[in-house]
């Protein structure tokens, strides 16, 4: 006799039909998927638009039974959207690219990827004359005239037999230089991240609206399009080349009552600068999400004044490890405690682990010794292409991701951040922790954000340099300077500070740290703080 399947394995959907049962929901949905500068797209249109591109794209140049990866050229555009499920239901992993990434980067993120189609969903459509030869070209037309298809349901998306451990999408690391390093994400991390969604926003069932703040080739964008997808929601598109026009973008998220904020803390920080970015101004928009950099107290004291009341997420984690691997709601009571912003607690089916001596303090109110954070769990993704020993080092075994990022864990579970472990440099002999020094700068008051970075002579380390948000004059900075020192050793104080300079975000929308410290070359409020002994060690 044979055994009958228990309940369990019954009634567990597979991945994909997880996936199919989310895009088949949008199928007779009128209401918005995405509202962009020029229009919007409903629910329906993404659902038979994606359809017949996949139809498409099945019986043209990805026919066969391989599945190529599939580059996704394109800003905040709504043919974006609709190549995104084109190539999840197709099972072709898909790659998205920016249109400001150089062309030689595009073509070496074609090679290294082994892409069968570049798809075009942008009006810059230039690449294409570069990047022919190398790929098929297929563009995604601005109206529905893409596939000369009426649907029918062929095109309704069958099973196209994807496991759980192929790719889902692969994002390229950030930064122009040097070998582009490709992070690959499998279905089943995507679900795993698409569950976790349901826990950490239960409150999205009563939402209008999501923001659409993060580029495409960051992953922090699929707190926004996967917030939208799960409860049929608007995105309201940010297209960056408006990013200085903060006014225009608040119209735009009142008027579409987006009630989900996902940014980094750089980008809100360009919202805070205008006094309309209130609650008033805003009223649907009740809770802020944050990942990809240090969430400050500066920054959450001023949502909490702005919009009483409004919930306040940080959230933290590397591409690697499928967005975002911790969460928690900053309260009034992180605001008061002495300790940095917390960056979460583990979600479920992931456990973080650190490498410290031993977790001494947290009783008596000290920090535990920090360690490197390593995650483990069905949130770590598959990895890098064609990089062994960088898969290696950094993937010991499969599930398992060393970040090196240093953490602690306090005895309540929470997780603290405390920088990168390769950001510890030796001046005149002395071992400085940037981002230790860069810490303290920042929880200075009146700073709302801090660069460190080494001063050099001669190609020798000799001091270091503190870029600083918020204040703006020298007598600030001088002030600043006095405080830290009254905090640390006088070695670790920053001999050169810099203030008052243009802000630029990298395309991750994090402060560009190399172009902080360019701005700040030639910025309007300098001070040298003297008498210091930088580099030589207390007592000396
Ligand atoms: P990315 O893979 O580009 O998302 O970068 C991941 C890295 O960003 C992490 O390894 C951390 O170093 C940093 N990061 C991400 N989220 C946070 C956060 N909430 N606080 C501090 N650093 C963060």
């Amino acid at each position: 006799m044979t055994a009958l399947p228990n309940r369990h394995e019954t009634f567990q959907p597979t991945v994909e039909e997880r996936l199919h049962a989310i895009f088949e929901s949008f199928a007779g949905e009128t209401a918005a998927s995405c509202r962009y500068a020029g229009g919007e797209l409903s629910y329906a249109e993404l659902y038979r638009r994606a359809a017949n591109l996949r139809h498409d794209l099945a019986s043209g140049p990805l026919a066969g039974p391989e599945r190529p990866p599939v580059l996704i050229w394109g800003h905040k555009d709504h043919r974006y959207m609709i190549a995104y499920w084109a190539c999840l239901t197709g099972g072709w992993a898909l790659v998205p690219v920016e249109p400001e990434t150089p062309v030689e980067r595009v073509r070496q993120i074609a090679s290294a990827c082994g892409a069968g189609a570049l798809l075009i969903a942008d009006t810059d459509t230039r690449i294409e004359a570069q990047i022919a030869d190398l790929v098929s070209v297929v563009h995604i037309g601005c109206e529905d005239d893409c596939t000369g298809l009426a649907f029918d349901t062929a095109c309704r998306a069958p099973n196209a037999g994807i496991n759980p451990h192929d790719v889902a999408y692969i994002m390229f690391s950030s930064g122009t230089l040097g070998q582009p390093k490709g992070i690959q994400v499998s279905y089943a991390n995507l679900i795993d991240f698409i569950d976790w969604l349901d826990v950490l926003l239960p409150e999205a069932a009563m939402w209008q609206g999501v923001s659409g703040n993060i580029r495409y080739c960051f992953d922090v964008s699929l707190f926004e399009i996967w917030t939208a997808w799960l409860h049929l929601l608007p995105v309201t598109a940010l297209d960056h080349a408006d990013l200085a026009n903060s006014s225009g973008l608040i119209q735009r998220v009142a008027a579409d009552r987006v009630s989900l904020w996902v940014s980094t803390p750089s980008i809100i920080r360009l919202f805070l600068k205008n006094p309309r970015f209130t609650g008033e101004a805003l009223p649907d928009c009740r809770t802020f999400l944050f990942c990809g950099e240090p969430l400050t107290k500066m920054i959450v004291r001023q949502l909490f004044e702005r919009f009483p009341g409004c919930r306040v997420v940080n959230t933290y984690g590397p591409t690697e490890c499928t967005v975002a691997v911790t969460g928690v709601d900053i309260t009034e009571a992180h605001l008061t405690d002495t300790h940095e912003l917390p960056i979460g607690y583990a979600r479920p089916g992931t456990v973080l682990e650190h490498f410290a001596q031993a977790e001494a303090g947290a009783e008596d109110g000290s920090e535990p010794l920090a360690g490197e954070i390593y995650i483990r769990g069905l949130s770590v993704g598959n990895g890098y292409i064609n990089l062994p020993e960088k898969q290696a080092t950094a993937f010991p075994k499969p599930g398992l991701y060393r970040t090196g990022d240093w953490g602690y864990r306090a005895k309540d579970g929470l997780w603290y951040f405390k920088g990168r472990i390769d950001r510890e440099t030796k001046i005149q002999g002395v071992r400085v922790d940037l981002d230790d020094v860069e810490k303290h700068v920042r929880s200075l008051e009146g700073v709302d954000d801090a660069v460190v970075s080494v001063y050099s002579l001669d190609g020798q380390p000799r001091a270091l340099n503190a870029f600083v948000l918020g204040p703006r004059g020298a007598a600030d900075l001088r002030a600043l300077a006095e405080r830290l020192a009254t905090e640390l050793p006088s070695y670790l104080v920053p001999r050169f500070w810099y203030a008052n300079f243009e802000v630029k975000l990298n395309n991750n929308s994090k402060l560009d740290r190399k172009e902080v410290i360019t701005a700040a070359g030639k910025a309007r409020a300098r001070y040298v703080h003297s008498g210091l002994g930088v580099g030589v060690p207390h007592g000396h």
